[in-house]
């Protein structure tokens, strides 16, 4: 595996791929990476033939009273990793080669970005966005792969590949989870054991959730509430829970049309996020 911190050979190793007739499957990471990051490097390996990754912890995305400065950094271990599940290419910029002085340039997405963790994390999406369409402009065409995990922000990279009209078709993965349900984040090693305890109670709950829907209970109140309540009541801090269209992540009160039941809940000082998909809840819940 190439490993290079010049964004511009990102661009080099895509182009050469291409021009020899091969596709290129694009993963971007913050590193401290799990088997959640190397399931969408596994399905880029599948389907594609050029495997590049990056692994870029991007300031712009975090607020300044979020976990910049705490979050997980361990590069060698994380490309030995990306190695071993097969990726070719792998790109750790250092921050001032992705934002140099002269860039003055932002992405922002709206209405998809207007409830959820929108309201909660000012920025944050621009912050995403932003350097998304930079990852995208240097990769060129290519298949991108997004967990459903982070299922906003697969909305939004969604929206702007298509909004700039961008060669890349993204590709939507599943969540991956521990054998508890809990599922994979990098923020999950600052949990304590009681915290991961607590944790759990959130996949648990819209595990309930999907239950009932399956069992004809369509008021997404009612399903908001008995997720709520299924809480453990030591997460005392929940940013929302809410059901939103599958597509356009608008509010709903019915579940007709596919719909999402995302949480983002406190336990300690660390914030996670989870959802269920009610359309496919049947065939596999949480
Ligand atoms: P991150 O390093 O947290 O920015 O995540 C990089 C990519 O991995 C994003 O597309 C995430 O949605 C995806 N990802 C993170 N956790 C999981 C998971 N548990 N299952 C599947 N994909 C994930």
């Amino acid at each position: 595996m190439e490993f290079e911190t010049e964004p511009s050979r990102l661009a080099a190793a895509c182009t050469a791929a291409r021009v020899e007739g091969r596709s290129v499957g694009l993963i971007l990471t913050m590193g401290a990476l799990h088997e959640g990051h190397l399931s969408l490097v596994r399905r880029a390996r599948n389907e594609t033939d050029f495997v590049a990754t990056t692994i870029f912890v991007n300031p712009l995305q975090f607020g300044p009273k979020e976990d910049l400065s705490r979050y997980p950094r361990r590069l060698n271990e994380d490309a030995a990793l990306l190695h071993q599940a097969g990726a070719d290419f792998l790109l750790a910029p250092e921050a001032s080669s992705m934002y140099p002085a002269a860039s003055v340039t932002h992405v922002t997405v709206a209405q998809l970005t207007e409830n959820l963790c929108g309201p909660h994390r000012p920025g944050h999406f621009e912050g995403v966005a932003t350097v998304v369409t930079k990852f995208f402009g240097l990769a060129g065409a290519c298949k991108a792969y997004f967990g459903q995990k982070d299922y906003q922000q697969l909305k939004v990279i969604e929206a702007l590949a298509r909004d700039l009209f961008l060669p890349i078709e993204v590709v939507g993965v599943p969540t991956v989870r521990d054998a508890d349900g809990l599922a994979l984040s990098s923020r999950n090693q600052y949990l304590s054991h009681a915290d991961r305890a607590a944790a759990l109670s959130i996949p648990h709950a819209l595990q309930a959730a999907a239950r009932a829907w399956a069992h004809g209970e369509h008021n997404t109140s009612v399903l908001e509430r008995l997720v709520r309540q299924s809480l453990s009541p030591t997460i005392t801090r929940v940013d929302y829970v809410q059901a939103v269209d599958a597509q356009t992540l608008a509010p709903v009160d019915d579940v007709q049309a596919p719909v999402v039941l995302a949480v983002a809940a406190w336990v300690g000082s660390t914030r996670l996020i989870d959802n269920v998909q009610l359309a496919a809840a049947m065939a596999s819940p949480p």
